[in-house]
């Protein structure tokens, strides 16, 4: 997803006219706080509205170590993380794990019984031969073998005993496809806990609205997934969650086949149906869940899955370019 406050360099002017209000203001002043830091392997941003100058930029910071503890329980890039010790451990014992960490995987895999397994957090066992940096891609052989290790039925959760175990040797989790849902949805609790009523917290292709842009709403632009920069479609939106997966984040092109992130369970293969899915609605770790799982089941299945729920909705575009959206949203009339 794009937004339109969000490219780098007007981002950049709003940090340092932010900052130069902050030097030059009086104490106490109303302002907007904005600022962008890389992390979670993109970049996370916040931008709000505070009354007060000095609750406002340390709900800033807040928000920023928030992510980052959420980060530290949940990536399996960092060998100590709970998590990459569930993916060493689970399949020989039940593995006692930290509660917010076995909270989120319980979600996953409720999702992934909604969505009859197009989401599915043991895609990792594929998951973890591409490295998108170097152009490395597993084999067709190590794919075969690997995606029978793909199924969310081999993660076992005892909620009792708050213990995971893998029904397998071999299986690995990864939360890449909710997690930063669950860090800008916790991102926009922090702002509200400290007092401010308007604001966005974006991670990647998720963003959390905290009410609206004081009187109009936010224009959220869903980029074109095959021209850098350009927006396909904005829609204005408050108070809600909005996540797009596209095929153009993590990628590389070799043969005319663009292998990316988001992996077909039931192949092991990059998902090829669509070039991007947006969903939208109430919860960030919902909409980041299911833009995953709408971009695996492709305009079809994807749009019929959203359609049986209520309170979300859904554009996506397919790899012709087409844009589809499910039957809660008015179709804009073309000029
Ligand atoms: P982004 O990370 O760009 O916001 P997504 O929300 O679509 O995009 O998440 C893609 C990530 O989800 C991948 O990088 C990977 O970590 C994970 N993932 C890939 N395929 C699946 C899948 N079928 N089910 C669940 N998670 C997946
Ligand atoms: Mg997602």
């Amino acid at each position: 997803m794009y937004l339109g406050f969000h490219k780098h360099k007007p981002c950049n002017a709003l940090t340092l006219a932010a900052l130069a209000v902050t030097l030059w203001a009086p104490p106490s002043m109303a302002e907007w706080f904005t600022d962008a830091r890389p992390m979670m392997g993109t970049e996370v941003s916040v931008y709000f509205w505070h009354d007060d100058a000095e609750a406002g930029s340390l709900a800033l910071d807040a928000v920023f170590a928030e992510a980052e503890r959420i980060n530290q329980l949940m990536s399996t890039y960092i060998e100590e993380s709970p998590i990459s010790d569930l993916n060493r451990r689970a399949a020989s014992e039940p593995v006692a794990t930290d509660e917010e960490l076995f909270h989120l995987i319980q979600r996953s895999l409720d999702i992934s019984v909604l969505t009859r397994g197009a989401f599915d957090i043991t895609y990792e066992s594929v998951g973890q031969h591409y490295d998108f940096r170097r152009r490395m891609r597993p084999d067709t052989a190590t794919v075969l073998e690997e995606k029978e290790l793909i199924d969310f039925r081999l993660v076992r959760l005892d909620a009792a005993a708050g213990t995971v175990s893998f029904g397998k040797e071999g299986v690995r989790i990864n939360l890449g496809g909710i997690a930063k849902g669950y860090v800008v949805e916790r991102g926009v609790d922090v702002l509200r806990l400290r007092g401010a009523t308007h604001g966005i917290v974006t991670a990647g292709g998720d963003s959390r609205l905290l009410g609206d842009r004081r009187g109009r709403p936010w224009m959220i632009g869903i980029r074109d997934p095959r021209e850098d920069g350009k927006v396909a479609i904005s829609l204005p939106l408050a108070d809600e969650a909005v996540s797009t997966s596209g095929d153009y984040e993590r990628f590389f092109d070799e043969d005319g086949v663009r292998y990316h992130h988001i992996i077909e369970p039931s192949s092991g293969a990059p998902a090829g149906k669509v070039h991007s899915a947006t969903v939208f609605g109430p919860d960030a770790v919902i909409t980041d869940a299911l833009s995953t799982s709408v971009f695996v089941l492709g305009v079809e299945d994807g749009l019929t899955l959203i359609s049986a729920l209520p309170d979300y909705e859904s554009v996506v575009i397919d790899s012709a370019g087409q844009i589809y959206y499910s039957d809660g949203l008015q179709v804009p009339e073309s000029p």
